[in-house]
């Protein structure tokens, strides 16, 4: 269907005007609500000179005006940058200048760190907004990036040429927005910057046919009961592809509720389950993890969840079982890197799966393997790398031709991940190409070793990475996190790999932390710590 995305809040807030859109700490947005708002956004944003094709960068947690000032800037014309808040100044700035955005709307509370690198970007406008612009209240919210005793911090913001108060906007501002001219095709919506898990975050060019497609496949394949009946619970990050996908431009294609949280704490999650009663749960394995090793977990009765889909990494066997015993609810597995959207494959949610696999492409996308060898198509069962083809595949990367000459061919995306088709068509995903550790001459892939260390008892997480090793090249390590109440020894831990791997995959050695760090989705960042091994050894 060809048509901008933001025609779905356009489509949605004439059909149903009056159903709430957004609930947020309590507080509830109607679609006519979110719409009004968002005109007024755009309209505002012509007045101070946007043009078509002027990028805005959006530097807000999942609130309200995450949603308004997205659909906002996409009917003013512009191209969205999605900015993580969690940010410092040098990876603000990089960003800023790497899509050479203009506008901004951001956080009060990030405001100084805009402040402090605007002068080394291209930055023209800043829309200040605060988490109280919404709720008058709050009570129990704390976000990552407040520290405790900021957190009744009143924020002031003088208004300015360059600065712009976003309650002024919404009292002041005139709905009428001048309607700009969308070729769905060719036109982006949106720069989406990668996650950054293995190296230097690229800017994803995204039209609106992409993003549309992807929500209308994800619609087609996750929604059991269409046209609003659902209410979509939103703790993944809507500055991430998958969150903004999979719970935001969804819910405002279907007519659905989303229930926003603006972080992940289990304890938050499970209080908003058992009162707002959502019944889909788009996650990531670690938000499961999370949440299944909540001590009063039991407490909680979570039996509105219908379906879950688990992205952005391997999802255990043993969380899919437990998590699906404590709801009641499917959760499937499914898989999409930033270049498509995200989702390019899952499970059906209503029917046939296959655990340990991520499912088959989705409707009008096509994927197969390639021999690492030759490039040609490789055999069922044979590993080689996972290609992708369909309206979701990116236009190509922001400013840089030969990353996108290395990954786009002939209109097929090179995932950069290795993995297999068997021969009812399920793909699995192996690993990433560029974990794979070679150590002495054998490949030994991380996941794999990962699985065998998570079902030893007692371990609540574990990351295994190729570190330099003089001899062998690399070496294996793992870095477990023990649930608490647990002691595990590192002999322990050796013995039992032993008996469950071929001996050049055991850890050579092992290490027991407190936590591993994570990406905004939850990924573990193997590279960062494969960095701090590098640092160590020099
Ligand atoms: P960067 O590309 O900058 O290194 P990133 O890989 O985290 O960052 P994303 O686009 O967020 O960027 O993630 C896509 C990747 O996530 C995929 O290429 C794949 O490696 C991984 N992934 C997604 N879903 C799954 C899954 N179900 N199982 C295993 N890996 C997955």
């Amino acid at each position: 269907d060809e048509q901008p995305l933001h025609a779905f809040l356009e489509k949605s807030a004439e059909k149903y005007a009056e159903k709430k859109a957004i609930h947020f700490m309590g507080k509830e947005l109607t679609f006519a609500e979110v719409f009004s708002q968002s005109k007024k956004m755009a309209s505002y944003m012509q007045s101070l000179g946007l043009q078509k094709g002027d990028r805005v960068a959006i530097m807000l947690p999942n609130c309200p005006q995450a949603v308004i000032s997205y659909y906002g800037a996409l009917m003013a014309g512009a191209i969205v940058v999605q900015t993580n808040p969690l940010y410092k100044e040098r990876e603000l700035e990089y960003q800023l200048n790497d899509s050479g955005a203009t506008f901004i709307v951001c956080l009060d509370i990030l405001l100084p760190r805009v402040t402090s690198v605007r002068g080394n970007t291209l930055l023209k406008h800043t829309i200040v907004t605060g988490i109280k612009d919404y709720l008058p209240f709050p009570k129990n919210l704390i976000y990552p990036f407040i520290q405790k005793k900021e957190y009744n911090m009143v924020v002031k913001v003088e208004p300015s040429e360059e600065t712009h108060v976003w309650q002024s906007i919404m009292d002041q501002s005139s709905e009428t927005y001048q309607k700009v001219d969308v070729n769905p095709k060719e036109d982006l919506a949106l720069l989406q910057y990668t996650g950054g898990t293995t190296g230097h975050p690229k800017g994803v060019m995204l039209t609106h046919y992409n993003l549309v497609s992807n929500v209308q496949m994800c619609d087609a394949w996750l929604y059991k009961t269409k046209a609003g009946q659902e209410t979509v619970l939103g703790v993944l990050p809507f500055f991430h592809v998958y969150g903004m996908t999979t719970v935001m431009n969804i819910s405002i294609m279907a007519g659905s509720k989303m229930v926003l949280l603006p972080k992940f704490n289990p304890e938050d999650v499970l209080k908003t389950i058992q009162k707002q009663k959502p019944t889909l749960f788009p996650g990531a394995p670690t938000i499961y993890v999370g949440i299944l090793n909540h001590p009063n977990l039991n407490k909680y009765d979570l039996s509105s969840i219908e379906a879950c889909i688990s992205g952005s990494a391997p999802l255990p066997i043993e969380v899919q079982e437990q998590f699906e015993k404590i709801t009641g609810g499917n959760l499937v597995e499914g898989y999409g890197l930033t270049e498509s959207s995200p989702v390019t494959h899952s499970n059906f949610v209503w029917s046939k799966r296959v655990n340990g696999s991520v499912g088959v492409p989705w409707p009008d996308t096509d994927s197969k393997i390639f021999n690492m060898e030759n490039s040609e198509e490789a055999t069922i069962g044979e590993v080689g790398e996972i290609a992708v083809k369909g309206p979701q595949i990116m236009k190509g990367y922001w400013n840089n031709q030969e990353e996108t000459d290395n990954v786009l061919k002939d209109g097929w995306l090179l995932t950069g991940d290795l993995g297999y088709m068997d021969e009812d068509g399920y793909f699995y995903i192996v690993d990433r190409k560029k974990d794979m550790i070679i150590a002495g001459g054998y490949n030994i892939y991380p996941r794999e070793v990962e699985e065998v260390i998570y079902e030893y008892e007692g371990i609540q997480e574990a990351v295994v990475a190729g570190i330099p090793d003089p001899y062998r090249g690399e070496t294996v390590k793992a870095y477990v996190v023990l649930k608490e109440g647990y002691d595990i020894t590192e002999d322990e831990l050796n013995e039992y790999c032993r008996k469950q791997l071929a001996a050049y995959k055991v850890p050579k050695i092992y290490e027991f932390r407190d936590e591993l760090p994570k990406t905004a989705v939850g990924k573990i960042l193997r590279r960062k710590l494969v960095d701090e091994e590098k640092e160590k050894q020099l």
